[in-house]
């Protein structure tokens, strides 16, 4: 068959689900359009590395066409999508059209602020490079503000820094950020009495990392405090003025920096698509992945409201995306040989978050435990799993001096 005769399947997203899909297509009958609004594959799950002034961006993000050099039934194009018609089955892209056999839509999630436009507005967010580098900027910039200012008060509030989210984000970020102020910070503002930072985490629940077992909650908790992290659990945030938060009880934290981490939902593009959606915005699909009506069409990764067997729905992680894309490939080459689709199952590879220097919290083949090997494990895994050996060995080469020197890479203050 010549290619242009073959099937054409369209990859919404170059994100964890995407980049597998694409992958996985590499042999298969198919000629595959990827589409993404950027022209790089982003490793979210350190992009808090850039935040804190441990990375630079270029070290957790891979263009996606040096990704595909080798893959020669594949073309990518840079582009934002914004409207598909599944009966006609084409997508609209900035002024262009492009019509598909087949469809994934693979286009992940972005920060959910729960309906509180004053937190849109004020707070910073990590959801992609821009708002990771705008809220490394604003972190140093306290530091440099709170270096001048002769009132207690104001230089208090200046050093206060919250982090909303008890999950793996939050905790993440309000541990690297505790280990910025005390191994570096200090050196670096060696006149300012560095006693009145407060880093606080605030969780609306009644436990940082909900969804882990009671014994890596207990551990986080205590490995955070070590950090001089102040917890603040059931503590539910109501407003964000830029200065002050106000929680629900009425009482109020001055503070410069909100960084958000408590929402995700699914990306824009699913408003404007007419489909069921569920909790999160996320779209409602089969137990084969398919777009209920249009079994031509899978959603995976964040965008997709897959319920489990224990009734919940799938967390929004890349190991959900990864394996949902191995599923929709394994049922788009099943339809192309007029096979019946099979239901998703999805495999819990266990959780693993990092606290800072040594410390991490880890379940993994049905064992917990946290401290100096879960973060070892942490350490490997991440520079395992970024894309392209110079970024693994950069990273690498920067995690070992800052390990070896409390210091870190990027203390850079740039504008836009
Ligand atoms: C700060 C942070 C830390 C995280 N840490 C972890 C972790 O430790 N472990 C873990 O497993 N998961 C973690 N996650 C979650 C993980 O990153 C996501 O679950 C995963 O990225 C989802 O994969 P996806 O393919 O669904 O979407 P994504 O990886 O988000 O990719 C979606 C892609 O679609 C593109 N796109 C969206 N809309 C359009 C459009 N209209 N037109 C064209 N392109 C579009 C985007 O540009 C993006 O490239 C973290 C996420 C964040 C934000």
């Amino acid at each position: 068959m010549t290619p242009q005769k073959l099937p054409h399947v369209v990859i919404v997203g170059a994100g964890f689900g995407g980049l597998e899909t694409a992958h996985r297509l590499a042999n298969a009958p198919v000629r595959i359009t990827l589409i993404d609004r950027q022209n790089y594959h982003l490793f979210q799950p350190l992009l808090y590395q850039i935040a804190i002034a441990g990375l630079v961006p270029s070290q957790i993000a891979y263009p996606v066409r040096t990704i595909f050099r080798r893959q020669k039934n594949l073309t990518f194009q840079m582009s934002e999508v914004t409207a598909i018609d599944f009966d006609a089955r084409y997508i609209k892209m900035d002024g262009s059209v492009i019509a598909y056999d087949y469809l994934i839509l693979a286009i992940g999630g972005q920060t959910n602020f729960l309906g509180m436009q004053s937190v849109e507005h004020n707070a910073f967010q990590l959801k992609n490079i821009e708002s990771a580098v705008a809220t490394r900027n604003h972190l140093l910039e306290m530091f440099e503000q709170a270096s001048r200012e002769a009132d207690s008060d104001n230089r208090r509030a200046l050093l206060t820094f919250v982090v909303a989210g008890g999950g793996p984000t939050g905790v993440e970020t309000a541990g690297a950020l505790a280990e910025l102020i005390t191994h570096v910070m200090t050196k670096d503002y060696p006149q300012m009495d560095l006693g009145e930072v407060r880093v606080i985490l605030l969780e609306a629940g009644p436990n940082v990392m909900a969804s882990y077992p009671n014994g890596l909650r207990k551990a986080t908790h205590d490995l955070l405090r070590k950090k001089n992290v102040e917890i603040m659990v059931n503590a539910k945030l109501t407003d964000y003025n830029g200065k002050q938060i106000t929680l629900s009880n009425n009482s109020q934290i001055q503070t410069h920096t909100l960084i958000w981490t408590a929402g995700i939902r699914a990306a824009e593009l699913v408003e404007k698509l007419g489909i069921e959606r569920a909790a999160s915005s996320r779209v409602v699909t089969e137990a084969t992945l398919q777009l209920p009506g249009h079994p031509e069409v899978f959603v995976i990764g964040d965008a997709a409201y897959f319920v489990n067997g224990n009734g919940q729905p799938l967390p929004m992680l890349a190991t959900v995306a990864q394996q949902q894309a191995k599923a929709a490939v394994n049922n788009l080459r099943k339809i192309l040989r007029d096979e019946k689709p099979e239901a998703f199952h999805y495999k819990d590879p266990g959780l693993l978050a990092t606290i800072g220097r040594n410390a991490a919290v880890a379940r993994i083949w049905g064992l917990s435990f946290s401290g100096f090997i879960a973060w070892a494990i942490w350490v490997v895994l991440h520079i395992y799993r970024l894309i392209g050996f110079r970024n693994r060995l950069v990273v690498l080469i920067n995690w070992a001096w800052d390990y070896l020197f409390y210091d870190t890479q990027v203390r850079l203050i740039t504008k836009e």
